[in-house]
């Protein structure tokens, strides 16, 4: 048994959230939260206090683990981004002893930020890809990963016959997807429709259905990527069309960017329940666009946020939460004549981070919320001791906007105490 203490953040839907001074937490011996309530007697262990908060833990939808070592190479379009530092950062996977030093990195990297649940990309090869799951499996992390695929406009030594690949994901999902009490979940991951053949894709979207597990991949990144497709893809609208058309759009896909979407892909992305998963400070540092999230989100797109490493610089997604409300404020301000729609306010960054993210990635009876039953997935904070003073109805945006990965002193995964190591 444990028992966290503490001002309780707890988001209830895009526009609410609760919260609640000095209240208890209590996590069970299997790792589901017991009770919520105000109960000042310890039990087990005792972490928190009156001047820590306690929030559910943050839910980064894509990130790629080989590039961790890779945040901040600046200074190159979408295509460059790609051969100078993607594919070289996968090429090394080949090394799957360099793979699992690199999974240990990542995982401190990711649990010292707050964030509890990845759903992030492996490079091309099985072994390393089995690898960073038993990195996963050894440090408590929850997670959806799979081997990329890819076998056309990619470089030789990370492309294979379809066949081959597909067999080896395969054998990858049997062995990790929903292993660890349901923590670790497999996701096929095309890499975008230009670097993936018909078979591929279309074996990929079988597999998935068969085993019942997510699938993953880019979408709309810019408009030069989807231009590219279009010349792979002559017959097919556009990105979203390849993947309808591939059976690749579910309710179990993730789509990373979304950047260029028209009228039509967003109706088909609503439809078909796909999610999208905004990554604000990618497609701003790789210069790609400025997501119009209002306009999606009002035609019903279900959300998460990603930090996108290492096109997005940073993992912790706070930051990557802010950027989702400054993108929405600039689409707003520098638009002409001046849009009149309302912007995402810190509740809704918030419900991103937590509750909304674990919906969007089809856990949010598990996680995502802190309540008896769910899974304790939970953090504990410090924030700065003025935020105490403000009226109620400000705290949460200003522990938003302030909130640095150093003034979390607690992570918690299924109820096992995973970090920070700071
Ligand atoms: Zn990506």
């Amino acid at each position: 048994m444990k028992t966290l203490n503490g001002t309780l953040l707890q988001p209830q839907s895009p526009t609410e959230y609760t919260l609640q001074s000095n209240t208890t937490v209590r996590i069970d011996n299997d790792g589901r939260i017991a009770e919520v309530g105000h109960d000042k007697t310890a039990a087990g262990d005792v972490v928190g206090g009156a001047d820590c908060w306690i929030l559910p833990g943050f839910i980064d939808a894509h990130l790629h683990l080989p590039q961790w070592d890779r945040r901040g190479i600046d200074g190159y379009s979408i295509r460059e981004w790609h051969e100078k530092v993607v594919y070289p950062a996968e090429a090394r996977f080949a090394d799957v002893a360099l793979a699992e030093l690199i999974a240990e990195s990542f995982v401190d990297g990711v649990i010292g930020s707050g964030t509890t649940t990845v759903a992030a990309y492996g490079s091309p090869f099985g072994k390393a890809t089995h690898r960073c799951f038993e990195v996963f499996a050894r440090r408590g992390l929850r997670a959806i990963y799979g081997r990329m695929l890819n076998d056309v406009h990619c470089p030789d030594e990370l492309s294979a016959p379809a066949d081959r690949q597909l067999d080896e994901a395969r054998e990858i999902a049997a062995k990790w997807h929903g292993a660890e009490n349901g923590r670790l979940s497999y996701a096929f991951s095309p890499r975008q429709p230009r670097c993936c053949s018909e078979k591929l894709m279309r074996g990929a979207a079988a597999l998935a259905e068969m085993v019942g597990c997510y699938i993953q991949t880019h979408a709309g990144e810019s408009h030069d990527e989807v231009h590219a497709v279009r010349e792979s893809y002559p017959d097919s609208l556009d990105d979203i069309d390849v993947f309808a058309e591939m059976g690749l759009l579910t309710k179990r896909t993730l789509l990373g960017h979304g950047v260029v979407l028209d009228h039509d892909e967003r109706h088909q992305i609503v439809e078909t329940q796909t999610t999208l998963v905004h990554c604000p400070t990618a497609n701003l540092f790789l210069e790609a666009g400025l997501m119009d999230y209002v306009t999606h989100r009002k035609a019903g797109v279900r959300f998460a946020l990603g930090s996108s490493i290492a096109s997005g610089p940073d993992a912790f997604m706070p930051h990557v939460a802010v950027a989702c409300l400054q993108t929405a404020k600039a689409l707003k301000v520098h638009a002409i004549p001046r849009r009149a729609y309302p912007v995402p306010q810190a509740a809704e960054a918030w419900w991103l981070l937590t509750r909304g993210g674990a919906e969007a990635l089809s856990m949010g009876d598990r996680v995502g919320t802190i309540a008896a039953g769910y899974e304790a997935d939970c953090i504990i904070v410090r924030p700065e001791p003025w935020i105490a003073e403000l009226p109620p109805e400000n705290q949460a945006s200003a522990l938003l906007y302030t909130l640095k990965p150093e003034q979390i002193e607690h992570v918690f995964i299924a109820g096992k105490r995973v970090g920070p190591k700071h």
